[in-house]
């Protein structure tokens, strides 16, 4: 594209912003070849990919966000956890995006999706094992709402359900969406967790909802945690092996962080960081083989589930607290 320094909004920005609405993301290379087809449009010839450049890409994305910023909409950008690949979401900057989806699913279907996110980051997020992903099978008994209709500590009742909750094939139908929609992303081994895109709509959310606000009180949680290196949100990486320790560090940020760095040793309290224990569903398969490991010394039932591992690791928390510190 050539260097006009014509910022107007005009058709081919909304071409643009038509095809970043059609996909829920947009990386830089995904952009290249959409801005290829809109500038060949535009000069009435062949567009190479190649020639599209990042400036290109970023003036669109200027221009697309001053227009819409009226709208209360953003494309905004963050990295991917595992890749650290750039990601541009359009986001809504006011409101949060439960209260966005509330608007195309029903109000048993949003009280679904936060009993869901409460699993995630309640109770598959303790002292113990970060794990902030749920199983297929695991999402799928939150169908029904709690018979006693006990809200959770986060009032996970939406007004307008029904109270009755879901079927189990509407859950299944519920998740599928929410993966089709770019909220959640299903792994291999078939853990749900939280997009790059969702992480940056909710990122107000979360901290409001799950981290503790009272700063004098000592056992205060801060379950949503952030990465020590690049400050994003922590839902899949590495932990210091030392429980209290805040720190966290995405497995792409370990490898810049400690470079240089002199050995391996956690930067906020010094120990050694191990790197094995992990944050994401890899504190989920970690914590099976410690509960197969109590269990064939008899000091626990086998874990049917991880939901089920979870509970007897819970119930053991209160007691002791360092078997496997
Ligand atoms: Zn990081
Ligand atoms: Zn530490």
């Amino acid at each position: 594209m050539d260097d006009t320094g014509d910022t107007e909004y005009n058709n081919t920005h909304r071409a643009f912003l038509q095809a970043f609405l059609a996909r829920s993301t947009l990386t830089y290379e995904q952009a290249k070849p959409i801005l290829a087809a809109i500038f060949g449009a535009q000069e009435k010839r062949d567009y190479l990919v190649e020639d599209v450049t990042e400036s290109d890409f970023i003036k669109y994305v200027t221009t697309i966000n001053n227009a819409v910023s009226p709208y209360d909409l953003e494309i905004r950008s963050t990295f991917h956890q595992i890749t650290r690949q750039r990601i541009y979401a359009l986001v809504n900057s006011t409101s949060d995006a439960i209260t966005q989806l509330a608007t195309t699913h029903s109000a048993d279907e949003i009280s679904f999706l936060k009993r869901v996110l409460d699993a995630i980051f309640e109770t598959n997020n303790t002292r113990r094992h970060e794990v902030m992903a749920i199983s297929s099978m695991q999402a799928v008994k939150l169908a029904k709402a709690p018979s006693d209709r006990r809200t959770s500590q986060n009032g996970a009742e939406t007004q307008g359900s029904s109270g009755q909750g879901l079927t189990l094939v509407q859950a299944e139908k519920m998740l599928k969406t929410v993966v089709e929609e770019g909220w959640f992303e299903k792994s291999r081994k078939g853990f749900y967790s939280l997009t790059p895109r969702a992480l940056m709509e909710l990122r107000g959310w979360l901290m409001e909802t799950y981290n503790d606000e009272d700063e004098d009180e000592e056992d205060r949680m801060i379950r949503i945690k952030q990465c020590y290196a690049c400050k994003e949100i922590i839902t899949t990486g590495q932990r210091c092996p030392i429980r209290d320790c805040p720190c966290r560090l995405h497995d792409i940020c370990t490898q810049r962080f400690f470079t240089t760095q002199k050995g391996k040793r956690c930067p906020v309290c010094k120990t050694e960081w191990t790197g094995r224990d992990f944050v994401g569903e890899r504190a989920a398969v970690d914590m099976k083989e410690k509960a197969k490991r109590r269990s064939s010394n008899g000091t626990s039932r086998p874990a049917q589930s991880f939901v089920e591992a979870e509970s007897d690791a819970a119930a053991g928390e209160a007691e002791v607290d360092d078997d496997d510190g």
